[in-house]
């Protein structure tokens, strides 16, 4: 609201904004000072413009995020440098943060805005694998396990919406729950994670409890560390006794569980005693335990509300894929950029080179034998005879070997290369 000097009337920010841009804008003063319309306030590192295109902010996140970019050029260049495992945390911890912050804000942004981000994101998953400019973005991003912009900024709406759920008194929570009232189906907060939710809905608890205070513990469980395991360990009266693993009691003491919590509390004909069990080495009570364990974990389950906490875990784990075992990883920076060009198909073999880039007039191989591609140089080429023989004895079996094998034939491969001296 915006309170002008000569009369009590407030006037609010949007009836000045609908004023054309031809009618004589009102004239605000503070004192003797002049109040200025500005199209866009940055509050918390956020961007508003007068339309919530989010254009300014997204332009500001990209040029942040560009300058950053330098950082991973000047720490390694093809041959050289940094590995992919030291690029990465870069990227994560100094240029991602620019190109993410706020996105629950600006979640509704046209996509021309996105795609200035996710510009970014491509240049520097190509400095990270050092591939060349064709290179399929999908395949940069699997070796990576960089996920795309958009699937991070969907996950994080979605916590964003679980949590404003939660909170008993959020303004927002309402508003979630209501049905639509725009007829234009404009995109919206409202309306994006509600679809989201629809879209993942089969692997989503339906309940979520609502976050209330902190109960926070003495520490003293979380605070141990054993390699034969703890475990909360309940003695019944009949002289049954059950426990259960170290996670569950670490869960306990952070509070994770509050089903469980309360559960043990309300049982208060029992004794209940929280003690440390060596795991798995005979004691009759925890063999058992983990005998009913087992029994209970093919029941059918009733549904319960997860709390917050859950929630988060199990939204995140809808949108993270594991990183697959893969001993591309362990090598230096020179043999990696080697390694992923052989696997993808951009690379500076003359089949590449002639038939997608149309760069030189001939496909074939300087032996003349056949057209130069990876399986034909790393295998069969007469020119290349000696060094094949001299890293590998009689030869590669196959090309698979050579770019998908172990920590060792992997390297083997890339000696190979350099040794012959072909640019790839
Ligand atoms: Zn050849």
């Amino acid at each position: 609201m915006v309170y002008n000097q000569h009369s009590t009337e407030t006037i609010s920010t949007a009836t000045l904004y609908t004023l054309s841009p031809k009618t004589q804008p009102v004239k605000l003063t503070m004192g003797n000072s002049p109040i200025t319309m500005e199209d866009q306030q940055t509050y918390l590192g956020v961007t508003f413009d007068k339309r919530l295109t989010w254009k300014q902010h997204i332009m500001s996140a990209e040029a942040k995020a560009r300058r950053k970019l330098n950082i991973m050029r000047k720490l390694a260049g093809t041959n050289w440098g940094a590995n992919e495992k030291v690029l990465k945390s870069v990227y994560e911890g100094n240029v991602r943060p620019h190109l993410e912050y706020g996105s629950s804000a600006w979640f509704t942004a046209a996509k021309s805005h996105d795609q200035a981000l996710d510009k970014v994101q491509n240049q520097a998953l190509r400095i990270i694998t050092g591939a060349m400019k064709s290179t399929p973005i999908a395949r940069m991003e699997k070796i990576t396990n960089i996920p795309p912009l958009c699937k991070r900024r969907e996950c994080k709406a979605m916590i964003q919406a679980t949590k404003y759920k939660c909170l008993p008194n959020h303004p927002m929570k309402d508003r979630l729950k209501q049905l639509s009232s725009d007829r234009l189906k404009r995109s919206s907060f409202t309306l994006e994670t509600r679809a989201l939710q629809r879209k993942h809905q089969e692997h989503l608890p339906k309940q979520v409890q609502p976050i209330v205070g902190r109960v926070f513990t003495d520490g003293s469980a979380t605070n141990a560390t054993t390699n034969g395991g703890a475990g909360v360990y309940i003695e019944y009266p009949n002289g049954e006794k059950q426990s259960c693993a170290l996670s569950v009691l670490q869960a306990l003491s952070n509070n994770k569980l509050p089903q469980l919590e309360r559960t043990i509390y309300s049982i208060k004909s029992l004794k209940t005693v929280v003690q440390w069990i060596a795991s798995h080495c005979g004691i009759i009570v925890n063999e058992t335990a983990d005998k009913l364990a087992k029994e209970g974990a093919i029941q059918d389950q009733e549904e319960n509300a997860v709390s917050f906490t859950e929630m988060k875990t199990i939204i995140k784990s809808l949108y993270n894929t594991p990183q697959q075992q893969d001993s591309y990883h362990q090598l230096s920076r020179p043999e990696q950029t080697i390694i992923f060009k052989l696997r993808t198909e951009p690379n500076r073999l003359n089949q590449h080179l002639y038939r997608v880039m149309k760069v030189i007039p001939s496909p074939m191989c300087p032996c003349g034998e056949a057209e130069q591609n990876t399986e034909h140089f790393l295998q069969t080429c007469k020119l290349h005879l000696a060094q094949r023989q001299k890293i590998w004895d009689m030869g590669p079996t196959n090309t698979h070997k050579g770019k998908t094998g172990s920590l060792e034939n992997l390297q083997k491969t890339a000696r190979f290369v350099v040794e012959t001296g072909t640019l790839v």
